[in-house]
This record gives structure tokens, sequence and C-alpha cells, in this order.
């Protein structure tokens, strides 16, 4: 399937300048992603998909990238949701005292991914950010189900998925957050407010949720369990972006070269050594994602494999930025009109820091662990 994300990537590349324009979902590109298989990229074999691990994901989530950016993070969200619920392993499952249904649940979510349905995430909400311990949508038990009311922001894909998973609080048991599986159709109305600097054509629109689901749709069958998968899955909540970013970095370099080879801009020493530089800091940074990758699939929720997976995210987001905007500066003027792919790219860079978790976070999770503290408690905010 890599191969596959190699071909698609040039189509999405050439599409990309038009959706960025017009702040639109690019349903083309999800067209080509489902006809070549990558809803199921993540569901196992024995529902129908390709059976993929982390480190599949990450080497593909950079090829996707390095096409569109927007298309690969929209599918990001995707592989988290269907990646996180291939985790709960029936091992996982027995531990955390799951029930059968919702193991039934689960598989019928992936076999119908790997048929061609695709997830979003409607988790963030205005003012709190992706802060599970935080969610102001509430829920309640009704005969045979749950009924959720609430708002959500920042959802890549609204309006375009199959389905969304929702985050919401008990309004019960406050302190209980779960994540259900809301199909889209009624009780579900988007509201168009994403029109951002960067990312545009995720189309990240607003989401306002006031419906009423079957008791199958809550992920895990049991109340209260989104901390707990945020905390013993840190890498679909972390770093599962940070792919994305570089393969958005190394399409800054590679548009670079294009530019100032075309403009026969090649000898000056100034711009060799900014492509240098950058050549090497995408490198390293496309390392350090693909060693955390490695390791999640390894050794997931280690110690050592969690580090990776905050300095793979820091590393991304912050090289993203830092690369595109020297790229730009080699490539001159020319390639900060509107449409250029540098333009673009410059701006979806931008937002690799601030997704979370954002860089001033990880370098926080990561100094507190360094000097010996527990980063998971001892953040000077919640971290989830
Ligand atoms: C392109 C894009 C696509 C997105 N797609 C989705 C999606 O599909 N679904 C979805 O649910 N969300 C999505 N998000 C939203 C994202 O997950 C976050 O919820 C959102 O970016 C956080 O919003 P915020 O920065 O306004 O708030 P905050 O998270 O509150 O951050 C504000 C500031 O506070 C700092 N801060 C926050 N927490 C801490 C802490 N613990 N320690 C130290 N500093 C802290 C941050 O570094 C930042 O400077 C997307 C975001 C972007 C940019």
């Amino acid at each position: 399937m890599i191969d596959e994300a190699r071909r698609l990537a040039p189509r999405f590349a050439a599409r990309a300048a038009a959706h960025d324009r017009d702040g639109t979902f690019p349903a083309d590109d999800f067209a080509d992603l489902r006809d070549a298989g990558f809803f199921g990229l993540m569901a196992p074999k024995r529902l129908g998909g390709a059976g993929a691990g982390f480190a599949d994901y990450a080497a593909i989530a950079y090829e996707l990238a390095r096409g569109n950016g927007a298309t690969a993070l929209i599918f990001n969200m995707h592989a988290s949701v269907t990646g996180a619920l291939s985790g709960v392993t029936d091992e996982l499952a027995e531990a955390l005292g799951l029930p059968a249904e919702a193991l039934r649940a689960r598989d019928d979510y992936l076999r119908a991914a790997a048929a061609g349905a695709w997830y979003a995430v409607a988790m963030s909400e205005r003012g709190v950010g992706s802060r599970l311990s935080q969610m102001s949508t509430r829920y309640r038990p009704v005969d045979g189900g749950y009924r959720i009311e609430g708002a959500k922001t920042f959802c890549s894909g609204a309006g375009n998925a199959d389905a969304y998973l929702v985050a919401a609080r008990s309004a019960e048991e406050p302190e209980k957050v779960s994540q259900f599986l809301v199909p889209a159709g009624e009780g579900l109305r988007v509201e168009p407010t994403w029109d951002a600097l960067g990312m545009r054509a995720t189309a990240s629109h607003d989401l306002h949720v006031d419906v009423t689901v079957p008791a199958g749709a809550l992920l895990g069958g049991v109340e209260g369990l989104a901390l707990v998968v945020a905390q013993l899955a840190p890498h679909w909540m972390v770093a599962s972006y940070a792919a994305v970013y570089v393969g958005v970095a190394r399409a800054s370099v590679d548009a670079a070269i294009e530019h100032v080879n075309e403009r026969k801009l090649a000898h000056l020493p100034a711009i060799r050594a900014r492509i240098g530089r950058a050549d090497a800091a995408v490198a390293a940074a496309h390392l350090a994602v693909m060693e955390a990758a490695r390791r999640v699939d390894e050794a997931p929720g280690d110690a050592a494999t969690n580090r990776w997976v905050w300095r793979a995210k820091l590393l991304a987001g912050t090289t993203a930025a830092e690369v595109a905007a020297s790229m730009l500066e080699a490539a001159g003027t020319s390639a900060m009109r509107r449409g250029h792919p540098l333009e673009r790219l410059y701006r979806d860079a931008r937002a690799g820091s601030l997704q979370p978790a954002t860089s001033d976070v990880c370098a926080d999770w990561l100094g507190v662990d360094a000097l010996g503290g527990d980063p998971d408690a001892e953040g000077f905010a919640p971290r989830w």
C-alpha cells in the first residue's frame, strides 16, 4: 500500500491548490483512497482489512502528505479511530473487562471500514481543545442507548464522513468521559466555520450534536474509558500526525528544489545551504517518527516507547514549520504568490506545532520526564 500511496500522491498534489483556495474537502482524493482500499488499512485481515501496524501507517501517511497534507491529515483521523479499535485485542479487552457485545461492535465498525466506510473525529470543543477531562458535551442513558448533546469544533472532514467519534461526559457521573461512534445523518449538524490559515482543505468545521444512539455506539461497551485509552495508546492521540507533518516538510523541500532549478538559482551557495540543512532536518525528523512507530509496534506503552512518541511529535511539528519557512525564503517572493505550492505548504506546515500535543506541551512532557518527574501527571495543565 506504500506503492499505492506513492501513486496517489501526485494526483493529490495536482488538486491541492484548488481545495486549499476554496477550503473544500478533497472529495476526489477520498474517492481515490476508498477505491485503493485505504479505509481498511488498520482493520485486521480477518475482517477484510490490510492489517497494518503503526509503522506501516506512519510510512503511508508520510507518502500521502507529500501529495496533500490536508488529505493525509483527514485520513489520519480515520486511521486513529480504526487503529485504536484494532488495538483493542481480545487480551486487552479481557484485562479491561469489556463485554462481548463491545467486541462484536468493534468488529462491525472495522469490517465496515474495510468495505469503504470512513470515520472522522469530533473530540475538540471551543475553549477546551482536545482535553478529554474538560469536555462539555454530555450524554445520558435512555431506553436502548444514549442521548448525546453538545457542540464540537475543528472536526476534519465534517459533513463527509460515514460516522464520527464523539467524546462526551456523563451527565450523571461527570468524572466519566466516554467515546461514541455516531453515524452521519439526523442529529448531527455541520456549521461551516473553518476558514483557517493552514490545512484549509481539512474542512475542520463545527459539528453540533443532538442525537440518540444505540447502546453499541459506546466504544468499549463500558463508560469512562476515554482517558484510559489516551494513556494506554498515546501514539494515536500524540504522534499520528507526526508522519503527516514530516511529509509536508519533505514536500516543501521538493517544491523548493523544483522552483530553484526552474529559475536557475541552484548555483547560489545560500540556497544550496538552505536546501542542504532542510534535507538533513527532514531526514532526522523522519527517522525519529519511524523509530517511534517501530517501538509502538514492538513495545506499545513502554516508557521508552512513549518518550519516542512525544519526541517524534515535537520534532515533526517544529521541523515542518522551520523547513517550510526556510524553503519559502530560499525560493523568493514569487513563491509567496497565492497558488504557489510553497505558499500553501508554508501555511499547512505552520499547523503542525499547534495540533495537540502542541510542541510546547511535548517539550513540557519531555522536560518533566527528563528531570525525573511523572510527565503524565505533573504538567502545568491537564494533558487530556
Ligand atoms: C488542522 C487541524 C485539524 C484538526 N482536526 C481535528 C479533528 O478532526 N478532530 C478534533 O477533535 N480536533 C481536531 N483539531 C483540533 C485539535 O485536536 C485541538 O483540539 C486544537 O488544535 C486545540 O485547540 P487550541 O490550540 O485552541 O487549544 P488548547 O489545546 O487549549 O491550546 C492553547 C494553548 O495552550 C497550550 N496548552 C494546552 N494544554 C497545555 C498543557 N497541558 N500544558 C502546556 N500548555 C498547554 C497550547 O500549547 C497552546 O499554546 C484539529 C486542529 C487542526 C489545527
